[in-house]
């Protein structure tokens, strides 16, 4: 079906199958997928269709063989031959999950054939209710009919067929017909994706991961920009149970549906959150505590190769959080503390914690490093002289060193394949 023209555009196409027209099935399920910013880039969109076919490729791994073809215009199709639909219907929600991916439409493939788009359209209307109307565009443009006399051909089929009334404004059903290069798309719905970009296409960054509501969103939020996360929590062990690093555990593994891979290092760290105290942290302790985090943070980031810290801090939401703090968190560390939840209200990452699937285990009762030894009174203007004379007496510098070696690694995943912790002291370092 392809000819010349065709063939060179597909030799310069990424993991491209072959022309996808010579072995075709009549209306076979599969999966359009419709990016957003990727469009946008210019010469370095191969590069970030690549990254993104190898996302989805990893986020898939566990199902059947899969076809990837690029397509113009910000259009992806992922074929999965030989599967029952239901399959599809799986690839289709996993492929939900992938960053840089705005819709997700499971489409019925069809030959260039006005009759037999006709016909599937049929189909696709077949015990709908209320009005409907055809929407139809050409990625093809030497498609025997314009856009609108095959939307117009269509809608009287169907409308002969079911009785259906037309209406273009605001109908109940909608069915879309895309012209592409080989073979017609026809589909009726589309769920949303994540939008934004491919992970690991903007680098790589460190995430503090407490069990709370903030810090999930925050990553994901970071993975949606197109960064590739490792994660860091703090638990309170020996002093408290492991029953926050289930919980950072579980939430890791969540997150992992986002980007695949992730890394979970845990650093036991109620031993040097007394040593602030009994150097007289005082009302800092909280202050002191989280500049011990970044330190350490800052320090494993150097070995992950990773280029900023990422925190759930948002202004105002606790004591700890004021501005004056905030800036005195910075002074503590090189790198660059990237905070997206800095302007959001606790409903809007509540809801947003629950839409990405983290808010019921953010909720699980535990035991936060943190409220061990806070004191009475927080510090909400916390002086960076102060703090770095703490820090002095008990060399911070060391100590984040010497917390990075103590660090237990564990991979989560979301497909639950189980990862044995290792040492770190045994492995990166
Ligand atoms: P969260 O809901 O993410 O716990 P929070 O509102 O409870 O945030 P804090 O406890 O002040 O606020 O923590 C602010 C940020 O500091 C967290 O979002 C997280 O990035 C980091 N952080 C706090 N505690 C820990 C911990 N135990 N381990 C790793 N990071 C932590
Ligand atoms: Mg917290």
């Amino acid at each position: 079906m392809s000819g010349t023209a065709d063939s060179a555009e597909l030799s310069q196409a990424t993991a491209v199958e072959q022309s996808a027209g010579a072995t075709q099935t009549l209306g076979e399920l599969c999966v359009l997928l419709k990016l957003g910013e990727i469009v946008l880039k210019g010469s370095n969109r191969k590069l970030f269709e690549r990254r993104l076919h190898n996302n989805i490729r990893s986020a898939t791994r566990d199902l059947r063989e899969i076809r990837i073809t690029q397509r113009g215009e910000g259009v992806i199709i992922v074929r999965m031959p030989e599967a029952a639909d239901d399959e599809v219907r799986q690839l289709a929600e996993r492929l939900t999950q992938v960053m840089g991916v705005v819709w997700v439409h499971l489409v019925r493939r069809v030959a260039k054939d006005v009759e037999a788009v006709t016909e599937l359209a049929v189909d696709s209307m077949a015990g709908r209710h209320g009005t409907f109307a055809v929407r139809a565009r050409r990625r093809d443009k030497r498609f025997p009919l314009s856009s609108s006399e095959l939307a117009a051909h269509v809608g009287a089929a169907i409308n002969r067929a079911h009785g259906l009334p037309v209406r273009l404004k605001h109908p109940d059903n909608t069915v879309y017909l895309e012209v592409d290069r080989d073979e017609v798309f026809v589909f009726t719905e589309g769920m949303s994706g994540q939008g934004g970009l491919p992970v690991g296409m903007s680098g790589r960054a460190l995430v503090l991961m407490s069990g709370g509501i903030d810090s999930p969103v925050a990553a994901h939020r970071m993975m949606r920009r197109g960064l590739k996360v490792d994660f860091l929590h703090f638990s309170g062990m020996p002093f408290t149970g492991p029953d926050s690093i289930y919980k950072a555990y579980s939430l890791v593994r969540e997150l992992d549906r986002f980007q695949v891979g992730s890394r979970l290092f845990v650093v036991p760290f109620g031993k040097a959150q007394q040593q602030l105290k009994t150097s007289g942290s005082e009302r800092l302790q909280v202050v002191a505590q989280r500049r011990l985090m970044l330190k350490t943070a800052e320090v494993l980031a150097d070995d992950l190769k990773a280029q900023a810290l990422v925190t759930g801090d948002a202004l105002g939401q606790v004591s700890s959080q004021t501005l004056t703090n905030m800036t005195a968190l910075d002074d503590a560390v090189d790198l660059p503390i990237l905070r997206p939840l800095i302007g959001m209200d606790k409903q809007e990452i509540m809801d947003q914690a629950r839409r990405i699937g983290t808010l019921a285990i953010s909720e699980l009762p535990d035991e936060d490093c943190c409220t061990l030894l806070t004191p009475r009174q927080v510090e909400t203007a916390a002086q960076v002289p102060d703090l770095r004379q703490i820090e002095k007496r008990m060399d911070a510098a060391e100590m984040a060193e010497h917390l990075v070696t103590t660090a237990q690694l564990h991979k989560p995943s979301f497909l639950g394949e189980a990862n044995e912790p290792t040492l770190v002291a045994n492995t990166t370092r």
